[in-house]
């Protein structure tokens, strides 16, 4: 069988044809500790003004693309019907922005499903994508990390909401060791996700947190 690209379904040489690849939502200029999409004239390294104000409890974050079409229906069609030919493309662009990252990165920890959700979807988006990421910096991705709160779906509550929906949503089992920890997730929109997991790796022993996500919202 001929490869084809995830996204057009025409004959290719790689995962996502050049075509494709033109056509994604590429970030111009975005904030190098949220990864929040900026003006294309921002200066390099400017923080946006959320971060500004109270920087997050991780250090960096590196998005590959912005969360728009067609990466959010991707996206979608990975998680929800298990449409796993986009891992191989979703996964190079995730390695590929993983060379934006600050230096030094020890180990990976991709975002963890709460096991009901994981026996229902029958796979953790966030781990698949997340091993190529590891093979090509060398690094273990760390399984000692849960969600304990099955937290429902957050899509449509408000930043409130979700900050108390994850309150204590992750654990550790021992110690993280590691000192500079790369949590990997397919979409950030607020971030609360990632910034309780970062609190709570670094409560672990993780001294350093970046991010790294396909999409940012
Ligand atoms: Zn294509
Ligand atoms: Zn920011």
């Amino acid at each position: 069988m001929p490869q084809r690209c995830a996204f057009c379904g025409l004959p290719a040489e790689c995962p996502l044809c050049n075509g494709c690849r033109d056509d994604l939502p590429w970030q111009e200029a975005s904030c190098p500790r949220c990864a929040l999409a900026l003006p294309a004239t921002t200066p390099p390294g400017t923080s946006c003004a959320t971060c500004q104000l109270g920087p997050p409890p991780f250090e960096a974050a590196v998005a590959a693309l912005d969360y728009r079409f067609p990466v959010d229906a991707a996206i979608r069609a990975l998680k929800f019907q298990r449409r796993l030919y986009y891992l191989p493309a979703l996964s190079g662009l995730l390695v590929e922005a993983s060379a934006r990252l600050p230096p030094g990165v020890d180990a990976i920890v991709p975002v963890p499903l709460h096991r009901f959700r994981m026996m229902r979807r029958g796979f953790n988006q966030s781990l698949e994508l997340a091993l190529p990421v590891a093979k090509a910096l060398g690094v273990p991705v760390l399984s000692n990390v849960r969600r304990t709160l099955h937290t429902p779906y957050q899509s449509g509550s408000n930043r409130v909401e979700r900050r108390r929906n994850l309150k204590s949503a992750f654990g550790v089992r021992g110690r993280i060791d590691a000192r500079h920890v790369l949590i990997v997730d397919d979409v950030v929109t607020t971030g609360e996700t990632c910034r309780e997991l970062a609190v709570t790796l670094k409560r672990s022993g993780a001294e350093q947190v970046s991010v790294l996500a396909l999409a940012r919202a």
